[in-house]
């Protein structure tokens, strides 16, 4: 990787803005989940301790553009990198035409996605952000997948732009960990980002031997074999999809298996009733939330003959307890396999750490859908640009 690194620049008196993954859940006010600001920690600090002029910007939640709506403010951030750090953290509302700071202090911006532009990249948007600095931190592994205003375009018109310790060491620790990993190498992949992940899974099963899918993306395979799925999380234009999938495994001697037994529901709530159904028997007002305890066994039975296995979604509604036996006994299977284990997103973190197997996986990793376009082989555009940046900034000396 040929990135410049935010480590081996002088960043004495300069205006350093920093983006990090500070999508962390928020309750009434307060973050409820204060890992991935900890994690950052070690960030912040080396900006502040070099004396630099420290500016922190993330997304958090999915708010509609352009729109300031409180339920999705960073001011709850501000608040806990003060408690964290022991210093002030200043947080600005308004901060896209400058904010004035000494040395050694830092400001935390308002969630960028209130901004227009932001998800499609835009380059006016992007030019005012680069403007606010002297150097651009990129520290986001969990948002390097998406080219957006404040991943990537940033890093084009900023004066400089390099890679923080975060997003550095987890593309170090992955590239590592799968470099030459051991076979069969099994991917799992569940969760709701149905119409995100689906793609993705064509090109990683070039690189793996096996793939299992979970939660919508299985719903949507069920769909795909014929049977109803009543009102259940899925995409319906990705079935054609799903078939080819399904096709192509087969053809090169693989599988990649249907659920058979499902649980379903009929709302997504805490108190809805769970019913065990034949994969063929769901109803038109059921919700399937978790695949049954005849699908987990067969999964468990895949997981204790792989080499390598790659974690990314809950199979079901984990969540709620009536709907998490099937990522609880994916848990455990993971937990009891000899191979070695990756595991990444933030949905699925929170199942490891409910499920207590955290010392069981061999490598955590902070992002979901990065981590999955990473397997793929994929260059993430928000290190692509860095890359760019830097073989310029070696030609010009
Ligand atoms: P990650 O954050 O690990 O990348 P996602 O964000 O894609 O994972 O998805 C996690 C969410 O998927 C969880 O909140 C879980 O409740 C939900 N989920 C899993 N299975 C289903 C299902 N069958 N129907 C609806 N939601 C599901
Ligand atoms: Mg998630």
């Amino acid at each position: 990787m040929s990135v410049l690194k935010m480590t081996d620049i002088d960043l004495s008196g300069k205006r350093v803005l920093i983006r990090q993954d500070f999508n962390v859940p928020v309750k009434h006010g307060k973050v409820t989940s204060d890992k991935r600001i900890r994690a950052s920690l070690l960030t912040i600090k080396h900006a502040v301790d070099a004396g630099a002029r420290v500016m922190i910007m993330s997304h958090l939640g999915r708010p509609t553009e352009g729109e300031f709506d409180p339920q999705f403010s960073l001011a709850p951030v501000a608040e806990k990198i003060s408690e964290l750090t022991g210093q002030k953290a200043r947080f600005v509302k308004d901060w896209l035409d400058g904010v004035e700071l000494a040395d050694g202090e830092i400001a935390v911006f308002e969630n960028v996605r209130f901004n227009r532009g932001e998800k499609k990249n835009d380059e006016g948007l992007s030019k005012k952000m680069a403007a606010l600095c002297d150097i651009y931190v990129m520290d986001a592994f969990g948002t390097a997948h998406r080219a957006q205003a404040s991943t990537h375009g940033v890093a084009r018109y900023a004066p400089v732009a390099c890679a923080g310790p975060l997003l550095t060491g987890e593309l170090d620790a992955l590239g590592r960990a799968l470099d030459n990993p051991p076979r069969p190498m099994l991917a799992i992949v569940g969760g709701s980002k149905v119409s995100t992940k689906l793609p993705v899974l064509d090109s990683l099963s070039k690189v793996v031997d096996q793939l299992i899918v979970g939660g919508g993306i299985a719903n949507t395979f069920i769909a795909a074999a014929g049977h109803k799925v009543g009102k259940s999380l899925y995409e319906e234009d990705l079935i054609d999809e799903a078939k080819r999938l399904i096709l192509n495994a087969r053809e090169s001697g693989g599988d990649i298996p249907v659920p058979t037994d499902v649980v379903c529901g009929k709302a997504l709530e805490e108190t809805a009733e769970a019913s065990l159904k034949r994969a063929d028997s769901v109803e038109d007002d059921d919700m399937i939330f978790d695949v049954g305890p005849e699908t987990s066994g067969k999964f468990a039975d895949m997981l204790k003959k792989a080499g390598t296995i790659i974690w990314n979604g809950p199979v079901g509604v984990f969540e709620f307890d009536q709907f998490g036996e099937g990522t609880k006994s994916l848990s455990m299977a993971i937990a009891e396999s000899p191979a070695f284990s990756i595991a990444g997103g933030g949905d699925t973190l929170a199942a490891i750490e409910k499920y207590g197997i955290t010392d069981k996986v061999s490598y955590i990793c902070t992002g979901g859908g990065a981590f999955l376009e990473f397997l793929e082989g994929k260059k993430l555009p928000a290190v692509e640009i860095l890359e760019e940046r830097a073989k310029e900034q070696r030609k010009n000396g």
